[in-house]
């Protein structure tokens, strides 16, 4: 195994340098992943702005094979050397309350919530470089596998671009079934057609939905299109279009059993998903603008309003599966990927500011 690795490090806000780091030492419990693939997430578009944790490798959608593994770690993770795996973004305690309840992306030593500040916060491309052995995140050739790692199998036939939209897919199943509770029969709303909204929209389908609407805006034209490939029987261009009476309109009145809010803006969206629910409906939140919004007025549907976060061990599961079953044309997501000298190109791309047509796209330590 090489004995150098090389990586791309925020320096400052928007700015990257490529850096060379000695391969770390491991102990019984841990391991280094050979990264294959990183996807970027949404969020590194607010990540690559701030340098809150300071200098630091981003990248948390990590997908790679094990380069090298101690004894405890193969036998705790099941995997060997070679053996291809993703690393969800968590790197949770293990012993905590929430890791005891199946919370683990709430416990408090990987989640800013309840977080001792006074110690790091280990979390996969956020944690920054001071903290030893500093290969934290997936823009880099290898990563450091702490013993809090969650580690997923995944099979060898996947392509390494579809396999690297695991974690956006996992929260599509998390946040229209987990949180929404979309179901067979269910009529389910995605507000907002990014690389996580058609990922709820393939999550409806699976879960046997019998009605998908998809809303966007004018320049989502293309990802309406996929959408539609996807599986969504509607899609509805807001600005032109009342999204609520188009909804009412497509279902006969009955609204959205489940409503998913991933438009990560908009200063109306909420307020239509709570109007556009059906009786007994939930109106899911993970990524929804900020909003006042007047509670009276909804009448008596018996609405359930969720705010959501991350994604369970479960839900990136099934999204490995679906990927690996080739049910769906998932090449229509991943439309780019880069090398570690374009991470700030790849990161503009997912923000509309780089390559046009972008919807999910990652990072390729080896190009
Ligand atoms: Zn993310
Ligand atoms: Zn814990």
């Amino acid at each position: 195994m090489a004995d150098k690795v090389l990586a791309s490090v925020l320096i400052e806000p928007k700015k990257f340098e490529l850096r060379e780091f000695d391969m770390p030492e491991i102990g019984s419990d841990e391991g280094i992943l050979r990264v294959e693939r990183c996807g970027v997430c949404g969020s590194d578009v607010h990540g690559y702005e701030r340098m809150g944790e300071g200098q630091r490798i981003l990248g948390h959608e990590n997908l790679g094979f094990i380069a090298k593994i101690g004894t405890n770690a193969s036998k705790k993770w099941g995997v060997v050397e070679g053996d291809r795996v993703a690393l969800e973004e968590y790197v949770p305690c293990g012993s905590c309350e929430m890791c005891r309840s199946g919370n683990y992306r709430f416990c408090p030593q990987t989640s800013a919530f309840g977080h001792d500040p006074s110690t790091p916060r280990l979390w996969y491309g956020s944690t920054a470089l001071t903290v030893e052995p500093a290969l934290w995140g997936g823009y880099s050739q290898y990563m450091y596998m702490h013993p809090g790692a969650v580690v997923h199998k995944v099979p060898t036939h996947i392509d390494p671009s579809e396999a690297a939209f695991f974690l956006p897919f996992g929260n599509g199943y998390e946040w229209a079934v987990e949180y929404g509770g979309a179901t067979l029969g269910s009529t389910v709303v995605v507000q907002g057609p990014g690389q996580q909204g058609l990922a709820a929209v393939i999550a409806a389908r699976e879960a046997g939905a019998a009605c998908i609407i998809v809303s966007g805006l004018g320049h989502d034209e293309h990802r309406l299109e996929v959408a539609r490939r996807l599986g969504a029987d509607y899609t509805v261009d807001v600005s032109s279009e009342d999204l609520v009476q188009k909804v009412m309109e497509y279902t006969r009145g009955h609204g959205a059993d489940v409503v998913v809010n991933v438009t990560g803006g908009g200063s109306t969206t909420v307020r239509e998903g709570m109007d556009m629910a059906a009786f007994n409906g939930v109106v899911a939140l993970p990524a929804a603008g900020n909003e006042n919004i007047s509670v009276g007025g909804t009448g008596r549907k018996n609405l359930t309003m969720k705010w959501c976060h991350g994604h369970s061990y479960k839900s990136v599961e099934h999204a490995i599966e679906t990927i690996a079953s080739g049910r769906y044309p998932i090449k229509e997501i991943v439309t780019h990927h880069f090398g570690l000298n374009d991470v700030k190109h790849a990161i503009d791309s997912v923000a509309g500011e780089g390559e046009a047509g972008a919807i999910h796209v990652s990072v390729d330590p080896w190009a």
